[in-house]
Parts: structure tokens; C-alpha cells; sequence
């Protein structure tokens, strides 16, 4: 399958307007086990991706990965901005127009490595690793109604993080009382999964 222009527009447009629109509850979880500020700091990135839309989408798919990634370590801070920069900049570094499941694949991969050794973090640690890795499982297993699987599995991984205990990030420093709330990250990695899920589905 071919990732065209306006694919691009469309996945760059329903990512950002999803996180913006749900920056209110991404800061509601982050007041519970961190400081506050995820929401803020995601739309924050968002929105200038948003600003940028025409000039990144008329790049080549690997080059709009790249811009987003460079968008968000600039714009989003926190731990968040370096960590999501660092995925959507190795997802650029790997993936060309024409994709596919196993190319898909592959890329994910070779992300979710760069963002575990960015972080020093790996799943089980209640960050947005905990739903990486489950996304990343369902896109190799492709199949029928991929959108509709990685949709659920996104969803369902981010609410599995609420009964972990941080080992990364600022709600580790809370221990067990981080217990019983789910990370904000997972939630904005889910959102993002869910946008992508939309344009696949054509309904974005
Ligand atoms: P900060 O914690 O600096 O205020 P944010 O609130 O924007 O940054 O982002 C917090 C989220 O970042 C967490 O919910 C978690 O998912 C993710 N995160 C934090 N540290 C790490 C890490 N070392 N590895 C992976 N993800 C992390
Ligand atoms: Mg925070």
C-alpha cells in the first residue's frame, strides 16, 4: 500500500486533533501520578504539527516521520517530547512510502528499541512502552480488520497499565501509590494508535 499525500495530510491531521482534543484528560492522569503538564506538553507538539501540516505532508512519509519527530523534542519537553521525538524519528529513519505489514513491521521494532534505550525503560515499567509493545505484536500478526485489532489492543493496553507500579518516569517516584491509576503516556499512545486506526478505516 501506498502512503500518497493526502493519506499523509489525513494521518498528520486526525493524530493531532485527536491528542488536542483529549489534552484535558491527559492532564487529569498526569496530575494523579506526575505533575500535571502531559496534556499541555502533547498539545502543545500537536499544535505545531498542525501549523505545519501542508509543508510536512508534501514530504515523503519517512521525511513528515522525521519533521514530526523533531516538532515534538522541540515543542512537547517534559520526558515525553525526547521520547515520542525519538520514535517518530526512527519510524522515519525506516519507513518509505510504499508500505507494508511486515515493513510496518519492522519499523515499529526498531522504534520501540530506540525508545526503550532512550528512556533506559521496558515494558512493565507503566509508560507508554506498555502499549507500544502490544500495537507493535498486533501489527505483525496483520490480518483481517487490522484497524479495528489495533484500536481495541491500544485501548485495552493503556487501561492494563493502571494496576502497574511505575519504574520509569516522574510517577515512579511515587511507588506503590502510583498503583491504581493509568499512565498518561500509555493514554496519549493509545489516542494516537486510535487516530491511525480512523485513517485506515477511512473514517478520518
Ligand atoms: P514529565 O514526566 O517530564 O512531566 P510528561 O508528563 O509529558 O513528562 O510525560 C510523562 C509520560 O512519559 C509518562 O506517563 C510515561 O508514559 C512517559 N515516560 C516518562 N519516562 C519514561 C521513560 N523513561 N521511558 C518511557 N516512557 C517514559
Ligand atoms: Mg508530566
Amino acid at each position: 500500500m501506498r502512503v500518497d499525500q493526502t493519506i499523509r495530510t489525513r494521518l498528520l491531521m486526525s493524530v493531532s486533533q485527536r491528542v488536542i482534543a483529549n489534552a484535558e484528560e491527559l492532564t487529569a492522569l498526569d496530575r494523579a501520578i506526575g505533575d500535571g503538564d502531559h496534556g499541555i506538553n502533547m498539545r502543545r507538539g500537536f499544535e505545531a504539527v498542525l501549523t505545519d501540516v501542508e509543508t510536512l505532508s508534501a514530504k515523503s512519509l519517512g521525511d513528515a516521520l522525521k519533521g514530526v519527530g523533531t516538532t515534538l523534542v522541540m515543542k512537547v519537553g517534559g520526558a515525553s517530547g525526547p521520547l515520542y521525538g525519538t520514535l517518530f524519528m526512527a519510524l522515519g529513519k525506516s519507513l518509505a512510502d510504499e508500505i507494508s505489514c511486515e515493513l510496518l513491521a519492522d519499523a515499529f521494532g526498531q522504534a520501540i528499541e530506540a525508545v526503550k534505550a532512550r528512556g533506559k525503560s521496558d515494558t512493565g515499567h507503566k509508560t507508554m512502552l506498555d502499549v507500544l509493545a502490544p500495537v507493535h505484536a498486533a501489527i505483525g500478526t496483520g490480518g483481517d480488520e487490522l484497524a479495528a485489532r489495533l484500536r481495541r489492543t491500544a485501548h485495552a493496553a493503556a487501561q492494563s497499565t493502571i494496576p502497574m507500579r511505575a519504574v520509569r518516569g516522574r510517577a515512579s517516584f511515587l511507588g506503590e501509590r502510583s498503583i491504581g491509576h493509568m499512565d498518561p503516556g500509555a493514554r496519549s499512545c493509545a489516542l494516537i494508535i486510535e487516530a491511525i486506526a480512523d485513517v485506515m478505516e477511512g473514517t478520518a
